[in-house]
């Protein structure tokens, strides 16, 4: 097995590294290898090659200094004698929140139920429970590493863990956008979770692959050529091969034939400008016949996701069938690294290099990287939509004024902010309502009119002996089925 270092990381970094970067990323670097030392995974590989993939995958995604060292310390505080605090000391209380954030999400399991409902609801929690939207890209990296390694599991532990990839991780990734990470994430998942379809998928995507990929270049060629004669500057073209995962999805709707699949080879044209790939799609028409009702244009109406692109389907050369994308180097990006895309720019304003095609348009200095909900509003503006959809996309709404608490068996209830322990018995059973005589979070007593915080497990005691609600309860109660529940009982009385 390879072995990473610290050269890696910085290998890997898509802005060069300042010497504040190297520095922080140096430190953590070191205090992981020390406190990690000795502990092996299960692939008897030394432990800390874990959280240096993780640190390697946030640089590729062109994630910052803070965010890469607290991903190389992301298990030590859970699996190591060196402490939170520790952490805090030495590299402050931004890396060391980053650090508990992803500490704290490690802790929720995908459960039993597949309800979409509740995996609807456990991919809100993880959200809301993320207060730094940080935190969730660095969960997912993890994620993707684990899954890289999954192999050295146990079979029932595979299944899990690919489940909960699927169903809660990869679907997080593909709201936030990061198209790259969904796309691994879902193809692992996969393997594990049908490896018969996965084969028989991957089996018919390499058939013919050879010949795919030599019309693919041949494809790439004529335009190039005819977008030169026009006088567009190409920033850069690819042939890009279809996930396994997706195109199973795709043969699933049309009875598993491969040859009604039209984007199982797609060429993608990166631009400069957004007027670039108006005036582009126009060449590419020209030259090749468009497929009647195959166009989509998501610059003018982007997906919920933010995602943006023009797609249209022609017949290419020899008259088959070829899907071609256009798009600018800011929404190539955008549609890879999602909402980690907003480091990039935030971080390499001044640089002069290649780069600087990114960097055209002037960004006023983000003040710091504050709350993930102001960073999700900025980079929305930052691509000049305004749209509601894409806050409803996230659900933003939805969680600023919920909280979720865990019943000892690991349900999730889901409340309005300030609900109390007597809300949360309601919500369970008005039986449990109306006998709770004692509240536990986390393990320790609270007051029945405490507000419950995020995240916490929540115990109810109950006692034969209460006969009735307390009328006080409606004092402090928030939810209406809390409030009517308390009401009728206290009228039978
Ligand atoms: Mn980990």
């Amino acid at each position: 097995m390879n072995n990473l270092k610290l050269e890696d990381i910085f290998g890997a970094l898509r802005n060069p590294p300042t010497d504040a970067r190297r520095k922080v990323i140096t430190e953590a670097y070191n205090l992981a290898m020390e406190a990690h030392k000795g502990q092996k995974r299960r692939s008897g590989e030394d432990y800390v090659q874990h959280p240096i993939a993780v640190a390697k995958i946030l640089a590729e995604i062109g994630m910052g200094g803070k965010t890469i060292a607290a991903g190389l310390l992301h298990d030590v505080p859970e699996d190591t004698a060196t402490t939170l605090a520790d952490v805090e000391k030495k590299f402050g209380s931004e890396i060391a929140a980053l650090v508990d954030g992803v500490t704290k999400l490690g802790k929720i399991k995908l459960r039993g139920s597949h309800e979409e409902y509740f995996l609807e609801n456990l991919r809100k929690m993880l959200l809301a429970m993320a207060s730094d939207i940080r935190v969730i890209i660095i969960k997912l990296a993890d994620r993707l590493h684990n899954m890289q390694t999954l192999q050295y599991n146990p079979p029932e532990k595979q299944l899990r863990i690919a489940h909960e990839t699927m169903e809660v991780f990869a679907p997080i990734a593909n709201r936030l956008g990061m198209g790259e990470i969904k796309t691994q994430l879902q193809d692992l998942a996969f393997m594990y979770l049908d490896p018969e379809n996965f084969k028989l998928v991957k089996e018919m995507e390499e058939k013919d692959q050879a010949e795919r990929d030599k019309y693919v270049q041949r494809a790439i060629k004529e335009l190039e050529e005819e977008l030169k004669k026009e006088g567009i500057q190409v920033v850069r073209t690819d042939g890009r091969a279809k996930s396994i995962y997706s195109l199973y999805l795709k043969l699933l709707k049309h009875d598993m034939d491969i040859n009604r699949i039209y984007d199982l080879s797609a060429v993608r044209i990166i631009l400069p400008e957004v007027a670039d790939c108006y005036e582009a799609l126009g060449i590419v028409h020209k030259k090749y016949r468009p497929m009647i009702g195959r166009i989509k244009d998501y610059i003018s109406l982007p997906k919920p996701n933010g995602y943006q692109s023009i797609h249209t389907t022609v017949f290419g050369p020899d008259g088959k069938i070829l899907e071609i994308q256009i798009r600018t180097v800011k929404m190539d990006n955008e549609a890879e690294f999602g909402i980690a895309a907003h480091w990039i720019y935030s971080e390499s304003k001044k640089k002069k290099n290649w780069r600087d095609l990114l960097f055209k348009k002037k960004r006023p200095e983000p003040e710091k990287e504050l709350g993930w909900v102001k960073q999700l509003r900025e980079w929305q503006n930052e691509i000049g939509r305004d749209d509601e959809e894409f806050i409803q996309g996230l659900k933003i709404d939805f969680f600023k004024n919920h909280i979720f608490a865990f019943t000892p068996r690991g349900d999730i209830i889901d409340l309005p902010e300030d609900s109390t322990p007597i809300d949360f018995a309601y919500a369970i059973h008005s039986e449990i309502g109306s006998h709770a005589t004692g509240a536990k979070a986390d393990g320790k007593m609270i007051p029945l009119d405490s507000p419950i915080k995020n995240g916490q497990v929540l115990e109810i005691l109950t006692s034969k002996d209460r006969k009735s609600p307390n009328t006080d309860w409606l004092k402090f109660v928030k939810t209406s089925a809390a409030k009517s529940h308390i009401r009728r009982e206290l009228r039978k009385e």
